[in-house]
């Protein structure tokens, strides 16, 4: 496909100046994040404000060019990947807090703004964004809606989703929605802003966001505890969940091969070696203060109930924030599999609590079945029955790539969970979103596409 028109170029360089315009071997100042071919379409803009993004929407309806929105480029899913002739939106440079009321404990936020950065500015008033996840410190807040990212805290804070009260959105005729409500009641007929949220960049791009915050969690105490099983390992969280005396921040869960490898590959294996099984799973509970009494006691008061009644094996409880950090290293690294076994495929599934032990185990055995050397690495967010998958033999194997599908996807339906948990759809899971969704639900989402978006210039090809 050939590039834009050089005529384009110049009208869009007069929208947002020369700062906000590059083009021309862009990736030799601009990072393509997590997809290689994020920046393929080598042209991105970088509006200042909301007023810049309508022009450039609007221009690009006018003369039917292509738009992929970005934030920080994190996506997981190919939600941002670009082409030649499309023009990069990015909205990095839109990344200051407009209002905070730490009363109502709510904020609005500019779209560009990263998770770690919105995190700073409210912390000085007791706030907290209530979401967290390993790419804080890229992931803009305009990249979560659009993904409703999940991450670590969802199981008590909910998703994104649950946390947005308002949005600004740019729709693909170039208007602006303007629905930066800062209440939770609003029942004004059809909720638009929630096709939005979740909507990858293919409905409009996100300008403005009003989140609801949660309190800050007091002083963390931190444990890797090894269990027998996950079936242990819900039992733990739940016990953990339901106790009176503190709060329950993190249930991460690591399969051994995952936990063993990636802390091997940073020098971390010390911290595991308290566990001698090699078939043990590992689980990072954080745990907070809260007005009751403090994190560190409740910790170690729930640990012994657990150990009594037999669920877990053994712990290791952080000394300080340092082992702490080299705790979590082990749970956030997921890329030192990568690293050492490439051409993997990725899945990022949910599964309800009850079923998670069988689940496992049934992966474990079709994908040792199909033989043709895979491995399963295997973690992640135990309190909502998130898990991450990586499945590799290092080596890059396409034509099994359906059969490690289906090996994965296999029940899923059948016992209430899902295949695609919070990264989205993007351009990876389309062909699993017309296999495993529901036709019902993809037909709605096609007439609703074909509705905000009849020229298709919004992130086209992304989800459906
Ligand atoms: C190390 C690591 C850990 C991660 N952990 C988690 C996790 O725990 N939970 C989780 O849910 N995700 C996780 N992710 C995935 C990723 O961080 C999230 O999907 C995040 O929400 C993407 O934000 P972004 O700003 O980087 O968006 P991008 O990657 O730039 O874009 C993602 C999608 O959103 C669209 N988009 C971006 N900005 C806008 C906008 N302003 N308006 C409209 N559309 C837009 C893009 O078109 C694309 O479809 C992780 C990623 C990494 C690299």
């Amino acid at each position: 496909m050939a590039g834009l028109d050089p005529r384009h170029l110049a009208d869009l360089e007069a929208i947002v100046g020369a700062r906000g315009l590059r083009h021309g071997n862009v990736t030799e100042t601009l990072e393509p994040g997590i997809h290689p071919a994020n920046l393929d379409a080598d042209v991105v803009l970088l509006p200042a404000s909301s007023g810049e993004v309508a022009a450039i929407v609007g221009y690009c309806a006018q003369h039917q060019i292509p738009i992929v929105p970005h934030g920080g480029r994190t996506g997981l899913a190919g939600g941002a990947v670009s082409s030649p002739g499309q023009v990069v939106v990015e909205t990095t440079r839109m990344s200051d807090i407009v209002e905070i009321d730490p009363h109502a404990g709510t904020a609005v936020v500019e779209a560009g703004m990263t998770l770690g950065a919105i995190d700073e500015a409210i912390a000085a008033h007791g706030l907290s964004v209530g979401i967290d996840l390993a790419a804080r410190d890229s992931a803009t807040i305009g990249g979560m809606v659009s993904t409703n990212a999940g991450g670590i805290e969802a199981f008590r804070n909910g998703v994104t989703r649950q946390r947005v009260l308002g949005l600004e959105v740019v729709l693909p005729d170039g208007r602006v929605l303007d629905d930066l409500k800062l209440v939770s009641k609003a029942n004004e007929g059809y909720d638009i802003k929630q096709l939005v949220i979740g909507g990858e960049g293919t409905l409009g791009i996100v300008t403005k966001v009003a989140l609801s915050l949660v309190p800050r969690p007091g002083a963390k105490a931190t444990a890797l505890v090894s269990v027998g099983n996950a079936a242990d390992a819900v039992r733990l969280f739940c016990r953990f969940r339901h106790h009176p005396g503190g709060l329950l921040l993190a249930s991460e869960i690591m399969w051994s091969g995952y936990a063993r490898a990636v802390a091997e590959a940073n020098d971390l294996s010390g911290l595991l070696s308290f566990e001698s099984d090699p078939a043990a799973l590992f689980d990072i509970i954080d745990v907070a203060d809260d007005e009751t009494g403090s994190g560190q006691a409740f910790l170690e008061e729930v640990l012994g109930e657990a150990a009594e009644a037999g669920e877990i094996r053994d712990a290791l409880i952080a000394k300080n924030d340092q082992e702490r950090d080299r705790i979590w290293l082990i749970r956030e690294d997921s890329w030192a599999i990568d690293r050492a076994k490439p051409d993997g495929f990725w899945y990022d599934v949910s599964v309800p609590h009850h079923a998670l032990d069988r689940y496992a185990a049934d992966v474990f055995a079709r994908i040792a079945a199909l033989g043709a050397g895979f491995e399963v690495f295997m973690m992640g967010h135990l309190g909502d029955g998130n898990m991450h998958l990586t499945i590799t033999a290092g080596k890059p194997l396409p034509d099994h790539y359906d059969a490690v599908c289906d090996a994965v996807y296999e029940g899923l339906a059948a016992i209430g969970g899902s295949f695609s948990a919070e990264h989205g759809i993007g351009l990876e899971k389309r062909a699993a979103l017309v296999d495993h969704g529901s036709t019902v639900k993809l037909d709605m989402m096609r007439a609703v596409k074909a509705a905000l978006d009849p020229q298709n210039i919004m992130n086209p090809g992304k989800i459906i």
